[in-house]
């Protein structure tokens, strides 16, 4: 049994129980006009059963799920696309441009994502299988998947990572967001009555410049909902939009004050918690904190340390 909320037009979010982590990535299918079926996000491999279950639960046979697309490629939201692949054998699979010969040989990625996350963290995402170079297809700005003729348009946000997009659904007018628009605390959101959100900026691929631009371009756009992989969805984009600009713009001038001092790291860390624990906890019981749902948001939203990293390696690059 798999936990799936169902959206107006015909769209369903799956918890994919991220390193059995709850409201932590979510995979969303998308069903077509000819009863063709996509998925959005895969998840680690270890989320694979999941994705299992899901399809079975949706009605969604082997020859239906025609396409297979992710966001990016950081493992949490790509690591099973090689898996998958080797089971939906219909379906296409989609990566931007930039990410595909990662995707054909992950010995970087994987690199990489230890580089990162660490082995411990690294080893519960599962087995990273490479894709078949000819079940993939590329994703370039403005490229359209069909879905018996419901379009779901690519829109490049390279902020978060060169190979990052989104997809932009013209039947619905939402946005599958990855984590171009940040990272998004649906329960905590609710129990707040506002938006809770960190920036998702992690190294070595986040470009501050780039994410503004992709924040003002989707500002400007006709958006209706946003569709996050962590975590839920938005029915107030221009909102939640504004939100994640000022958090960015916080976050990045904590960083630059503190970026010629010694052990820029810990002040950063410190400042940027001590404001998020004052926009949190001071409306937090101590039974909506032992909830696990609200707990694992809360170390999701309060997790700097990919978001810093990120960022000074970013400062640091364009300091040169
Ligand atoms: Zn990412």
């Amino acid at each position: 049994m798999s936990e799936i909320i169902e959206y107006d037009g015909e769209i369903w979010q799956v918890d994919l129980f991220e390193r059995g982590i709850p409201g932590r990535t979510a995979g969303y299918f998308i069903k077509g006009e000819d009863n063709s079926w996509m998925l959005i996000e895969t998840g680690p491999a270890s989320s694979l059963e999941i994705i299992f279950d899901a399809a079975k639960e949706l009605n969604i046979s082997y020859d239906n799920l025609k396409h297979i697309a992710v966001t990016h490629i950081h493992i949490d939201h790509a690591g099973g696309l090689g898996l998958l692949a080797s089971y939906f054998k219909n379906a296409q699979m989609w990566v931007h441009e930039k990410g595909k010969k990662h995707m054909i040989d992950p010995s970087r990625l994987i690199e990489g994502a230890k580089a990162v996350h660490g082995l411990e963290k690294f080893n519960q995402y599962g087995d990273v299988l490479p894709v078949p170079e000819e079940r993939i297809n590329i994703l370039n700005e403005g490229t359209k998947i069909s879905l018996g003729g419901r379009i779901l348009e690519v829109w490049e946000m390279p902020g978060h990572a060169k190979h990052h997009v989104c997809f932009f659904d013209h039947k619905t007018k939402g946005l599958f967001s990855g984590d171009a628009v940040g990272l998004y605390a649906p329960v905590l959101t609710k129990k707040l009555n506002h938006p809770v959100m960190r920036p998702a900026t992690p190294g070595p691929d986040f470009n501050g410049e780039l994410m503004k631009q992709d924040l003002y371009r989707l500002a400007q756009s006709d958006i209706r909902r946003i569709h996050f992989s962590h975590f839920g969805t938005s029915i107030s984009p221009q909102i939640v939009i504004d939100i994640i600009t000022g958090k960015l713009w916080f976050c990045l001038e904590t960083a630059k004050k503190y970026l010629s001092e010694e052990y820029p790291f810990n002040k950063i860390q410190k400042e940027l918690k001590e404001r998020s624990e004052k926009e949190l906890f001071p409306y937090l019981t101590d039974l909506d904190i032992n909830c696990e749902v609200v707990e694992a948001e809360l170390e999701l939203i309060m997790d700097y340390r990919n978001t810093i990293n990120g960022i000074l390696n970013y400062l640091n690059y364009n300091a040169k």
